[in-house]
């Protein structure tokens, strides 16, 4: 398995009508969507619906046979199909009003779900399942989920350990599927859980400590408190020990991923949840795009920084990275489609109509999946060659996990100047790859750092073996001023290159919930270097054997505009492809190898009008979330455009694959490359196939 394996995967959806099965219209239906995911050029669907898993258990073995009948139909046709459910959670209702909600925001799940008395008499192997469940800490109580009308079995219950693994087993072994998305395995109602009986034994036995009230906030929100570190560092290994059981059970190389939309955000401490626990047990990486693509103000670019770490640990462990974006028409299956190639990602498009809160009767007249991708679907069948690449880049940007797990109170303690580096450098057409690990200086010359505060010890070496293996590290802001659990260090690791750096630090108040009420406000850095204060517009440079440090006190979130850090990485690098800024007003870039050496270059416009289906907008129950976008048009960007290459090149190739169409395209001597772009076309690629690095 290789992260150049691309998937073109599209939602295969369930409905309350499959659960007639067996039955044969849903068998004639099964047929007909299968040769339409073909005729599209689907190779992988993803099961939809009968969402909480649990809820279904006195029908797993009709809903097991109809997944086999659907795996046969599609195998047929040389098309994959995996599983994906919510592994904990359970819908749980009390009254007709949270019925109606349940049944209102959450129709694509098919809440097919027992009542309350009912799921209290419900065993799996002489458990029973009320027994599993997530204790609210506030409480005592089981948690429950509002917004999913749920509750959650525990990750850390050993008995619904055993019995979701027997049902994974179960599963496989019944239906055949290929792969499976396993859901929902961390602390979906934030702080606020698991007190349960067996994260209170987990947390004596193997961190030494008896989880407090929450009134005590010598522990709760206490970030000088090391046991409250250790809970922390517990939920976050909780959510991987899960997996680990059920990689156990499927075995090496079999396809797991789990949902995850971000891993980026302070607040996923919260939660526990990050890819990066993920990644050792899963073998694919999700990269989940919420809400539009593009947004309804026609940007893209928000959710860029998270999508880049999925990437980049995508990168790191050789995994596919399968990009999930929403949509219901052929115009945001193709910018979907058109987006993850941009990015590097494989394609996961999917409606999500049960979400939009309108009747069937209504959401019934909207195309199925399989008929919204075949454009773009069928296009990246016939060019792999050009979509399948490695991305064309010296520079990497870390992203520091201990800095946001037990520094990051606020996205202003570090959150921002991750995300504002990402975004500059997108707009400033430098790409570049996140890494999650200080790499070894072998593809990366370039090591971007910014505010990650927090070094571990190995973090520490290896930033130093960087440089002086003859990388360059270009560092903004306070850097390796503390250990991994963010205790002060006796050498800051700037300090070895005889810079002092100082942090004014917020007034950081305990709480429960951790953080609850905590200013915005962000740790303002002032530093020296060889006892001569720097400027937050200024870099130093210092050299250690063949590599280079730079450095400024500045921070990306208040001072990027004076750092400037696209142009000092330019300075540190070669480009092999120049963007005079104002004719290619409107595009960003992004540059690959492809398999055969030659370099390729992704545009995507950045701005958009968006249109969406009014009529049907105004009748929505839910306004929130994913939208009805019906058409989009690339605005603010040029229809000239003028590139420089810096490196000898004898053709090129235009695509333009939503457009369908593709030209040679002349280079000049000086190595201009002059583009005309009907104002239709939004995405295109430009092939360099002689062309050295
Ligand atoms: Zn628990």
């Amino acid at each position: 398995m290789n992260s150049r394996e691309k998937i073109r995967a599209v939602s295969w959806w369930l409905t309350w009508k499959d659960l007639q099965w067996p039955d044969d219209d849903v068998a004639d239906a099964i047929e007909r969507r299968a040769d339409a995911a073909a005729e599209a050029g689907v190779n992988c669907a993803v099961i939809f619906g009968a969402h909480f898993r649990w809820d279904y258990l006195p029908l797993w073995d009709n809903l097991h046979d109809l997944l086999g009948t659907i795996r046969g139909a599609l195998h047929r046709r040389g098309i994959r199909l995996f599983d994906h459910h919510s592994a904990v959670l359970t819908h749980r209702y009390s009254g007709i009003e949270e019925a109606r909600a349940m049944r209102t925001f959450n129709k694509h799940h098919i809440p097919f779900a027992p009542s309350r008395e009912v799921a209290s008499t419900w065993t799996f192997h002489g458990e029973h399942l009320n027994d599993w469940r997530m204790i609210d800490i506030t409480t005592g109580r089981p948690v429950f989920l509002k917004a999913y009308t749920a509750e959650e079995f525990c990750i850390n219950n050993p008995g619904f350990r055993r019995a979701y693994c027997e049902y994974v087993k179960m599963l496989v072994s019944a239906s055949g599927i290929d792969g499976l998305m396993c859901d929902d395995g961390f602390f979906y109602s934030g702080w606020t859980s698991c007190g349960c009986q067996w994260c209170r034994k987990k947390f004596r036995e193997e961190y030494g400590h008896e989880l407090p009230p929450v009134e005590d906030l010598t522990f709760w929100g206490n970030y000088s408190s090391e046991a409250f570190k250790d809970w922390i560092e517990m939920r976050f290994a909780s959510t991987r020990e899960f997996l680990e059981a059920v990689r156990s059970v499927l075995g090496d190389g079999y396809p797991l991923m789990a949902c995850c939309s971000s891993s980026a955000n302070y607040e996923m401490a919260k939660f526990a949840l990050t890819y990066q626990e993920f990644c050792k047990p899963c073998n694919y990486i999700m990269l989940e795009m919420t809400g539009n693509t593009p947004e309804l103000d026609g940007c893209w670019n928000r959710h860029f920084p998270e999508q880049a770490l999925h990437l980049g640990l995508a990168a790191e462990y050789g995994y596919p990275c399968l990009g999930l974006g929403y949509g219901y028409t052929e115009t945001t299956a193709d910018f979907i489609w058109a987006f993850n190639q941009f990015l590097g990602s494989s394609t996961w498009f999917s409606t999500l109509k049960g979400r939009l809160g309108l009747p069937d009767s209504v959401t019934s007249r909207l195309k199925d999946d399989p008929e919204l991708v075949g454009h773009a679907y069928n296009w990246e069948k016939d060019h792999t060659e050009l979509l399948d690449g490695e991305t064309d880049t010296e520079t990497a940007v870390f992203f520091s996990r201990w800095t946001r797990d037990y520094y990051g109170m606020t996205q202003e303690d570090y959150g921002r100047d991750y995300d504002r580096c990402c975004i500059d450098l997108l707009d400033h057409n430098i790409t570049f790859d996140v890494v999650s690990r200080i790499p070894e200086k072998g593809k990366y010359r370039v090591l971007v750092i910014c505010s990650a505060i927090c070094l571990d010890d190995s973090e520490y070496a290896a930033l130093s073996r960087f440089l002086a293996d003859g990388g360059c590290v270009i560092a903004g802001g306070p850097v390796g001023c503390r250990d991994k659990r963010a205790l002060p260090r006796p050498e800051p690791w700037l300090s070895r290159y005889g810079i002092t750096c100082d942090v004014k630090e917020p007034e950081r108040p305990a709480s429960f919930p951790p953080s609850a009420g905590m200013r915005p406000e962000m740790p303002v850095c002032t530093g020296s270097f060889r006892g001569n204060r720097v400027s937050h517009k200024e870099w130093i440079r210092t050299e250690d054997g063949s590599g280079s440090l730079l450095w400024t006190p500045g921070r990306m979130q208040s001072d990027s505009q004076e750092m400037n850090l696209p142009a000092v990485i330019r300075r540190m690098t070669v480009s092999a492809i120049d963007f005079p800024g104002v004719s290619c007003r409107g595009w960003r870039f992004r540059r690959f190898r492809g398999r055969n050496g030659q370099l390729i270059l992704h545009a995507l416009a950045s701005a958009f009008e968006v249109e969406t289906m009014k009529e049907l907008e105004k009748q929505r129950k839910n306004p929130r979330g994913n939208h009805l976008i019906s058409g989009i048009r690339r605005k603010d960007s040029s229809s000239e455009i003028t590139l420089k290459i810096n490196v000898p090149c004898r053709s090129a190739k235009l695509y333009a694959p939503m457009a369908g169409f593709e030209k040679e395209i002349a280079i000049g001597k000086d190595g201009e490359v002059h583009l005309h772009l009907p104002e239709h076309v939004f995405y295109f690629i430009l092939e360099f196939p002689s062309c050295e690095s």
